[in-house]
């Protein structure tokens, strides 16, 4: 970190600033101007005890962090990209993963019609939320363990590994009792001890960003996986809450090429949460796929306009079948394979 004094300092003054540098434990390097001294800080600043404190000292003008706040989900540590072992389907590198299903788990036989018409399409895993997080607790919250169960009977008739969101600290246990993936949901995007009890269970997870959450945030809800002991980590860009209103949300792709560079972990796209419009899922798709996304998290429904949740911006079958189809070259030319 940097400190810089105020112009005028006494000597005095600049040694208490150095004094207290020393003692957060870092090592300090003073640097005399004409007008004003700066205090070079050397230390890991993610480690050591904030600096930041300082700017309280009224012969400080400003502190200036160098280092970025988080580290293991960092590029600088881990030069190859991390990739995601699903019960044997690999996410990240080269292979890229369709994931696709309705939005809610409806019934034994919406779900088991979905799950081998995606399949047949290019799907490898199939999402379907149990425990829904609902605006308004008029609305339909989900099967909830029945869910689960009927979740577990696709995988076991399909082959297809499971996607489904864990609501809560309570229910991480049994969710990844049927879950392959953990989803932990935008409006969980910063509950950190939900995120310390799915690190625990070592089961892998694809984190959303939360609707108003920085990028430096999101890297840092992932880092509290990996610093809890859970490497298999996935980020999701699902879309921000903007001042527009022909979308849901705003899709924030660029955000998708920041993710890749900063951080060495898989980053997947949902284009339905994204902008909550059917008719433009499969644009959005192939605008993730130029970013340099590594997988897909759509959600398909057989009949959309009775679906219990966000029926405006699921697809259909056949849609998703043009939708896949349709990809291959954008795969072809961003160098991925279908996982
Ligand atoms: C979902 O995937 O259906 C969902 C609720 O997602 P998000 O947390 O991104 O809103
Ligand atoms: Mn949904």
């Amino acid at each position: 970190m940097i400190v810089i004094l105020k112009p005028h300092s006494s000597e005095q003054q600049i040694r208490d600033v150095i004094e207290e540098v020393a003692k957060l434990g870092y090592t300090p390097h003073p640097i005399r101007g004409a007008l004003q001294t700066v205090v070079a800080a050397i230390g890991d600043e993610r480690t050591h005890l904030t600096l930041e404190s300082l700017d309280a000292l009224p012969q400080v003008e400003r502190v200036l962090r160098v280092q970025k706040r988080y580290k293991m989900v960092s590029r600088e540590s881990s030069e190859t990209d991390t990739i995601i072992d699903v019960n044997g389907i690999r996410i990240g590198g080269e292979n890229f993963a369709v994931m696709a299903g309705p939005c809610s788990v409806e019934s034994e036989e919406q779900l088991l019609v979905t799950a081998r018409a995606v399949r047949k399409r290019g799907a490898t895993i199939l999402r379907g939320g149990a425990y829904k997080p609902r605006t308004s607790p008029y609305e339909f919250q989900g099967l909830g363990k029945e869910g689960l169960r009927i979740l577990d009977l696709a995988r076991r008739e399909t082959g297809l590994k499971i996607i489904t969101e864990v609501l809560s600290e309570r229910d991480v246990e049994h969710v990844a009792n049927t879950a392959d993936i953990l989803q932990i949901g935008a409006r969980n995007a910063q509950n950190f001890q939900l995120l310390v009890e799915c690190a625990k269970s070592r089961k892998p997870v694809l984190l959303k960003r939360g609707m108003s959450q920085r990028i430096e945030e999101w890297l840092l809800a992932a880092e509290y996986l990996l610093v809890n002991g859970n490497p298999h980590v996935m980020l999701c860009e699902r879309g921000i809450r903007t001042f527009e209103t022909y979308t849901r949300n705003t899709l924030d792709l660029a955000a998708v090429a920041i993710a890749k560079k900063e951080s060495h972990l898989p980053v997947i796209v949902d284009p339905s949460q994204g902008c909550g419009r059917a008719d433009l899922v499969k644009v959005l798709c192939r605008g993730a796929v130029a970013m340099g996304a590594d997988g897909l998290l759509i959600e398909v429904h057989p009949n959309p306009a009775e679906a219990l949740s966000d029926g405006q911006q699921q697809i259909d079958f056949s849609a998703f079948g043009d939708l896949i189809a349709e990809l291959s070259p954008f795969l072809k030319a961003t160098g991925r394979i279908l996982a």
